[in-house]
């Protein structure tokens, strides 16, 4: 067993920290839209093509290493709408249709997906199925060589500022995991309508919205896989966005443990640093037990996934849910540490908590991964 980074990882990590760093470090997170500027550095940095093939432009990584530039991103970047934004467009959207989509498909969409001059999002939940994503309102009704595309997809991050959305409809009512199929649609098409921006807790930097599909048509090669497929298609790149996109939150707690250790060394009171206070240094030995911790399950769901072993599915839940779990703890120990600086905005401390907060939730809640988990423990 190799704990070591290969010397091309960790180049490849250095350069992202440092040009992320360069480019997109002590910028504010901006409220409510994706700006376009920021977009474009990330895909200069090739961040929005990271695992599409380079056939199509993109850097034809594997988890792992995908995951490992989404770390440096997350850790250079304090605009965590914009890295999430990034990952989400890469993993829920692109992924699908570089591992699902026909060669037209992939040829008319992939080289603009991983060159950042079209941005994906996925659009799958719904007002009455969030968790439970078998029970689709949204449907597709075969009518020749088109789809119908009827009903209201109701939270779908970068849907405002999207140029494709990968959509989920029901196919076959009444079938369950068999009745779902998998659409990539174009935002311009006759019938779609996207909301302004949801206002949100965090995340500014990543627009959400409502998606209306009013009688859309769309040809059968916009249907990813076959008819029925949609669910797999989802739970693959559910495990892509899992596995990869928590790297973010990884390196966002490395950026937020190097503060937390500065502060501590620097504020004085009582005449002495506070790091002096074992309250204040084990707070911090815990949050570094917390981020290590997760850091290697994280690792570990991504290597699984890249080997195609059995119970990679178990594994990226694990890590999944521990770094979303260690996330919302260790930014809540970051403001307690900050003291009252830690609540002002100005601090730049309690953006963590913001945009750690939905961790739990988004690419399925912490009760669902466990409940995959359960399964693969064999309950
Ligand atoms: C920041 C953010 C970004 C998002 N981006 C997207 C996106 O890009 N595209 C998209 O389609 N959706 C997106 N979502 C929506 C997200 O996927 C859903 O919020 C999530 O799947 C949960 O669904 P829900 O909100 O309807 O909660 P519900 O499913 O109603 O769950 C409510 C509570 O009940 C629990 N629960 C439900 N079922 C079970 C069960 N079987 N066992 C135990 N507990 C259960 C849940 O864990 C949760 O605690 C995003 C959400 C957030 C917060």
């Amino acid at each position: 067993m190799d704990f070591g980074l290969t010397a091309e990882q960790q180049r490849r990590y250095a350069e992202i920290l440092n040009a992320t760093r360069e480019q997109l470090g002590g910028i504010g997170a901006p409220a409510g839209h994706l700006r376009r500027e920021r977009w474009r550095a990330a895909a200069r940095l090739g961040l929005t093509g990271l695992c599409l093939p380079a056939e199509y432009g993109g850097g034809s990584l594997g988890a792992l290493d995908t995951a490992l530039c989404l770390e440096a991103f997350g850790r250079g970047c304090p605009d965590t709408g914009l890295v999430f934004a990034v990952s989400a467009h890469l993993l829920a959207g692109a992924v699908a249709i570089r591992d699902f989509g026909s060669d037209e498909v992939r040829k008319r969409f992939l080289p603009g997906l991983a060159a950042g001059e079209l941005i994906a999002a996925n659009a799958i939940t719904e007002e009455e199925a969030g968790s439970d994503t078998s029970r689709l309102a949204v449907s597709a009704c075969r009518d020749g060589d088109d789809y119908v595309i009827t009903g209201e997809k109701s939270f779908a991050s970068n849907a405002p500022d999207a140029d494709v959305l990968l959509t989920y409809a029901t196919t076959s009512p009444g079938d369950g995991f068999l009745g779902t199929s998998a659409f990539v649609v174009p935002v311009g098409s006759p019938g779609v309508t996207v909301s302004e921006p949801l206002a949100k807790m965090g995340l500014g930097g990543c627009p959400a919205g409502r998606v209306t599909f009013r009688e859309c048509r769309v040809s059968v090669s916009c249907r990813l896989g076959d008819e029925g497929q949609g669910s797999t298609i989802f739970a693959h790149a559910m495990a892509w966005e899992r596995a990869c996109l928590f790297a973010a939150y990884v390196g966002l707690m490395d950026d937020q443990l190097e503060r937390c250790i500065a502060r501590a060394r620097t504020r004085r009171q009582f005449g002495r640093p506070i790091a002096r206070f074992q309250a204040v240094s084990h707070r911090i030995a815990v949050m570094k037990q917390r981020l290590e911790g997760s850091r290697l399950l994280l690792y570990r769901g991504c290597w699984l996934l890249d080997e195609q072993q059995p119970g990679y599915a178990g594994a990226i839940a694990l890590g999944k849910v521990a770094v979303s779990e260690a996330a919302v703890a260790n930014s809540l120990d970051a403001i307690q540490i900050f003291g009252g600086n830690g609540y002002l905005a100005s601090a730049g401390i309690e953006r963590y908590l913001r945009d750690s907060v939905p961790t739990t939730l988004f690419s399925g809640t912490t009760e669902i991964q466990r409940e995959i988990i359960a399964q693969e423990a064999g309950l």
